[in-house]
């Protein structure tokens, strides 16, 4: 089956490590164009060089409305237009809810969920102009259940973004969009670096699958949402979690 992929100028945001740094090498592999947004892109950028992909790294504060405008705008300055945006930025917190800070919930709040919605409303509008597009958002298996080590500002956010998905995609569906959200569950990325082996192997042992995820797990899911064939999905959350839970 042909992706349709080849050509297509796709935006990740987060681009810089773990799943979307695992998407920006799929997607190269089915012949994309890349922005990749993040804090640092720089040592990914240095990492898909041998690749041979036409790529930019921008630098970008997704939770900045103009640093998510100027992302959308240079991609569509540099490669003419915009097909795909994955929004995988995204930060982490663990802290129990009595000892969560403000600022941690507001910057959590800020990146994870006003960031994916500044940079969708900017990509969506941008992609409307040809007619077609894929937006893909990174929810999470803690929205699900509410989280085990993930604390209430994370869950929340993700929970929200699984909400901000289904509006996006009535938004979007009339406009040739998609809007679909992945629902990953523990993936041994940057992000879940620090939580020992013990509790990794624990959740290993207790998922169907029988072991934990991988970016690439996550990045195959997210290209397939963004292939010509899954024009017909929208508003939809893919759980890729081993099957630890099932909804
Ligand atoms: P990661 O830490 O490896 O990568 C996240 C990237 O986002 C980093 O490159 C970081 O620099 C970038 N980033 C952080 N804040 C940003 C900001 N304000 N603006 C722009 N870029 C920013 O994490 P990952 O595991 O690849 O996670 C990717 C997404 O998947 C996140 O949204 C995360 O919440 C979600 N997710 C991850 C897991 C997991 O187990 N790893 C599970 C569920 C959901």
């Amino acid at each position: 089956m042909e992706s349709g992929l080849d050509g297509r100028v796709a935006l990740i945001t987060g681009g810089g490590s773990g799943i979307g740094l695992a998407t920006a090498r799929v997607l190269a592999g089915e012949g994309c164009r890349l922005l990749l947004a993040d804090l640092a892109p720089d040592r990914a950028v240095a990492e898909l060089s041998e690749l041979d992909a036409e790529l930019e790294g921008v630098v970008c504060d997704v939770s900045s409305p103009e640093q998510a405008r100027a992302a959308v705008q240079r991609a569509v300055e540099r490669f003419g237009r915009l097909d795909v945006l994955v929004a995988s930025a995204g930060i982490y917190e663990t802290s129990d809810p009595d000892q969560l800070s403000d600022e941690q919930w507001q910057r959590t709040l800020e990146v994870n969920l006003s960031g994916t919605f500044m940079c969708a409303r900017e990509a969506i509008a941008a992609m409307a102009v040809n007619g077609w597009g894929r937006v893909v958002t990174l929810s999470s298996m803690a929205a699900q259940t509410g989280g085990d080590a993930a604390g209430a500002a994370y869950v929340a956010s993700k929970a929200g973004v699984m909400g901000l998905t289904r509006s996006l995609a009535k938004h979007g569906g009339p406009q040739g969009v998609t809007v679909n959200c992945v629902n990953p569950g523990l993936i041994e990325t940057p992000m879940t670096g620090e939580i020992d082996s013990g509790p990794l192997a624990k959740v290993a042992a207790s998922t169907p699958l029988g072991r934990n995820g991988t970016a690439q797990d996550v990045a195959y899911v997210i290209a397939m949402l963004c292939t010509e064939g899954a024009g017909f999905v929208t508003g939809c959350h893919v759980n890729v979690n081993g099957g630890l839970v099932m909804d």
